[in-house]
């Protein structure tokens, strides 16, 4: 859990522009109250001592029932979607404001299975993500390339249409509090993990188009995951590379033992 900057690792931060690596699972459609409630009893012992920011996004249900849990061991929580208005006739959907009340750190929003499966769209993620900050909450933008993208050098394109999109509407002073996840859809659940090299090559180009033609410090704050496919095995390597501020964890994250070594490893 984070519990403030150790002198050990201030040279760390202070070489990333103190970007604190930020660890996040994302549970998706997994565990039930009972089951989330057991995974974060048997994470803390294992994930305390990191000075990493370290958190978990469960289904709603389970947001709700770890409140306070969650804060007695240093994990923040994150939603895995909200709707951009703050209340209304949307049957089914979450706001800003509801998660707010459940001391929710932050949301997840643009994720590919969103995207894919749900319909979300650029549109609708350009005032999501300053509803939520407008509301408090750290916006995880997620931005990725389908391998026919890939295959058909499509990448910059989709990516950059992506970012846009999601980071049009922010004001310039509050973009060091975005975060952003580089997910390569072709990487996600699917074992095929980015190479290290892969990752931080795109990750370093995304920063190059967030920096450019705004202000430096808060553009140089922003933080950016890698996620797809991260296990204990392959996070160090894709942590030591400069542009990754991070992991956003799905499949591994789902058990305690792997999650905390994903963790350590940060
Ligand atoms: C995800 O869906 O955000 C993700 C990264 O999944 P996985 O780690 O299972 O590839």
């Amino acid at each position: 859990m984070y519990r403030g900057i150790g002198a050990e690792h201030a040279d760390v931060a202070i070489l990333r522009g103190m970007r604190l690596p930020l660890i996040v699972g994302n549970w998706k459609m997994h565990k039930t109250v009972a089951e989330a409630r057991a995974f974060v009893a048997a994470v803390a012992p294992l994930a305390a001592g990191t000075t990493a920011e370290v958190g978990i996004a469960p289904p709603y249900t389970a947001v709700a029932a770890l409140r306070r849990l969650a804060r007695d061991v240093g994990l923040r929580l994150y939603a895995q979607n909200m709707h951009q208005e703050p209340s209304g006739p949307f049957t089914g959907e979450i706001s800003a404001p509801m998660l707010v009340e459940l001391d929710v750190s932050g949301v997840i929003l643009g994720h590919s299975e969103r995207r894919r499966l749900f319909g979300e769209s650029d549109r609708a993620l350009r005032q999501k993500v300053p509803a939520a900050l407008a509301a408090g909450l750290q916006p995880i933008l997620c931005v990725g390339e389908t391998d026919d993208e890939r295959a058909s050098a499509e990448t910059e394109r989709t990516l950059r249409g992506q970012l846009t999109a999601g980071l049009a509407e922010v004001d310039t002073r509050r973009l060091g509090e975005v975060v952003v996840a580089y997910e390569p859809v072709w990487a996600i659940g699917t074992g095929q993990v980015a190479t290290p090299d892969q990752a931080q090559e795109t990750i370093e180009w995304l920063r190059s188009v967030i920096t450019k033609g705004r202000p430096d410090a808060e553009a140089r704050g922003v933080r950016i995951l890698y996620g797809g496919s991260v296990t204990p095995e392959n996070a160090a390597g894709l942590l030591a590379q400069a542009d990754i501020d991070g992991l956003l964890v799905g499949g591994a994250s789902l058990d305690p033992e792997s999650f905390s070594a994903i963790v350590a490893a940060a």
